[in-house]
């Protein structure tokens, strides 16, 4: 059988010799990069230095090494292939079997604390990279060996029958090019943080769309599940990862969470506003002309359930708001800034989270500079559910009224500010509001009747009246049931997406309770 050879080209020395050993043992030829060949040959093995091999010294500080015909000839021939063969024979070239490399230390370099941009530059490496894909391209003739763990299996195939595999052979180039693509992305990931603010946009469209880890969490959603954060490279502006954690213990999987759900839905809104959310859904939420006010009026809604709560503000915690929120066991504090007073009154309470979040900049028109998602994602059975996200955000302009009666001014901003809280519940949502605060809201129930009776009747275990409210139907009302449950409640208002079959029916119930009912004609489902 013909000598095989093995050109070895490694940062990471481990099992190096041993492999080498090995190989030479089984009457491989050596071939190997000045380090490398270093080592072996002072362990006492017959090593060929690339340079001497390809007539050519290696320069450039290493930059190029092993950049030759002579090796990259000797990695892409065919073996099958009769013009392949005579091509390198003709040019001198010796076929290379074997290709152990692995490369430059890049993460390690970038991970040390003080790696300056030169420092990272020079640890990408050019030769190992593009020798790695010549041998995995041409797998069929090429074993590639991109990690130590891999030796032993290689060195056994060749004990027993001369030769790899052509399964351990294709495994290899699969983990090969899986190494090269996992190298590239850390380059990628590296210099794409290095982008300043005005570099940002030279080349939008070519911008690296990856994430980046923040933290590793505790525990998921429950102690026995492993979790870690991660944001967007670039993150938009205004965005819940944007946060700055001021106090408090590490926040936890459902905190942030539920925190995500409290922070959109107080970017909603232009007025003051306090959103109070306990498992993903809004508790409490409600406007004034102060936080302290909306904070007020939001813990009425649902006093038992706001008991650690995840709160949310769309403007300062002053003294005033965050005397009121300290009476209070809170897990997450959320606002754009807290007053020096407000800071002062929870520093005695140190397990409290206060998060600082800055607003998204007014008149933004795209998610990102609204600081939302352009794209939702879910898991499935090993799947990937993505659509845009619910970003449609309803005007005054966009209601048409369907009922006799046409809902005054007052009723119209309820009924408003009882949809916008409605988009942040999950459904099926229906929300009672009146006087710019929720009364009841019914989350997450398999019929919408049910959601609408477990919101009136939360509604009358907090002591509110639902006389004269306004209430927010996230989907359309398949039945005239669940309109006459609000009815009964004593609803005076609804707003609805409309589009059921029974439409008729249903309009036909409110005007005969005596209610004005409007039309989005889109829905916010939120599973
Ligand atoms: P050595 O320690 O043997 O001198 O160098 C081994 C390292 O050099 C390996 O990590 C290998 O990927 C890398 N390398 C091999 N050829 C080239 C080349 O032509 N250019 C660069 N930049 N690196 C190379």
């Amino acid at each position: 059988m013909a000598q095989l050879t093995a050109l070895i080209s490694v940062s990471d020395k481990t099992g190096i010799v041993d492999f080498a050993q090995a190989l030479h043992a089984l009457n491989v030829r050596l071939l190997s990069t000045g380090g490398t060949a270093k080592l072996l040959a002072d362990a006492g093995l017959p090593v060929t230095e690339v340079a001497q091999h390809t007539g050519f010294p290696e320069m450039l500080d290493g930059r190029v090494k092993t950049l030759h015909p002579k090796i990259h000839g000797g990695l892409l021939a065919r073996r099958d292939l009769p013009e392949h063969v005579s091509a390198i024979q003709r040019h001198g070239i010796d076929t290379i079997d074997i290709l152990a490399v692995n490369l430059y230390p890049f993460e390690a370099t970038v991970a040390r604390p003080g790696c300056t941009l030169e420092d990272a530059i020079e640890n990408i490496d050019i030769g190992g990279p593009a020798m790695v894909r010549s041998a995995a391209k041409n797998w069929k003739d090429v074993t590639v060996l991109t990690d130590a763990s891999q030796y032993a299996l290689v060195l056994e195939e060749l004990k027993a029958h001369g030769k790899t595999s052509d399964k351990t052979r294709f495994a290899a180039s699969v983990a090969a090019f899986n190494r090269i693509a996992q190298y590239d992305a850390a380059i990628s990931n590296y210099l794409s943080g290095r982008l300043e603010d005005g570099t940002l946009s030279v080349f939008p469209d070519q911008l690296n769309s990856s994430f980046v880890k923040v933290q590793d969490l505790r525990y998921g959603e429950n102690s026995h599940q492993s979790a870690a954060l991660y944001r967007d490279l670039y993150p938009a502006p205004g965005s819940l990862v944007t946060g700055k954690q001021l106090q408090g213990k590490e926040l936890s999987y459902n905190n942030i969470a539920d925190a995500d759900a409290a922070w959109e839905c107080v970017k909603s809104f232009d007025a003051p506003a306090c959103v109070i959310v306990k498992h993903a859904n809004p508790c409490g939420v409600a406007v004034a002309a102060t936080a302290a006010d909306a904070y007020a009026k939001a813990f009425k809604t649902d006093p038992t359930s706001a008991f650690g709560g995840i709160i949310a503000f769309n403007r300062e915690v002053d003294g005033a708001a965050a005397q009121l929120v300290a009476k209070q066991f809170v897990e997450v504090l959320m606002a754009p800034s807290f007053s020096a007073e407000a800071l002062a009154i929870f520093a005695g309470k140190v397990n409290v989270r206060l998060l600082q979040i800055a607003l998204p900049a007014a008149g933004g028109t795209t998610p990102f500079e609204q600081g939302r998602n352009a794209q939702d994602v879910k898991r499935v059975g090993s799947g990937l559910l993505v659509q845009t996200a619910d970003n449609h955000f309803l005007t005054q302009a966009d209601l048409k009224v369907v009922t006799a009666l046409q809902p005054t001014a007052q009723q119209l901003d309820d009924l408003m500010f009882a949809w916008t809280v409605a988009q942040y519940v999950k459904s099926n949502a229906i929300v009672f509001c009146g006087d710019g605060m929720t009364l009841g809201v019914g989350a997450g129930q398999m019929s919408r009747i049910d959601s609408a009776r477990i919101a009136s009747i939360k509604a009358d275990n907090a002591g509110l009246t639902l006389k004269g409210s306004a209430v927010a139907s996230d989907a359309f009302f398949p039945f005239r049931d669940g309109l006459d449950v609000l009815a009964d409640a004593g609803a005076s208002c609804v707003i609805q997406p409309g589009g059921s079959m029974r439409d008729e029916e249903v309009i036909a119930a409110a005007n005969e309770r005596g209610i004005a009912m409007v039309f989005t004609g889109v829905r916010h489902f939120r599973h």
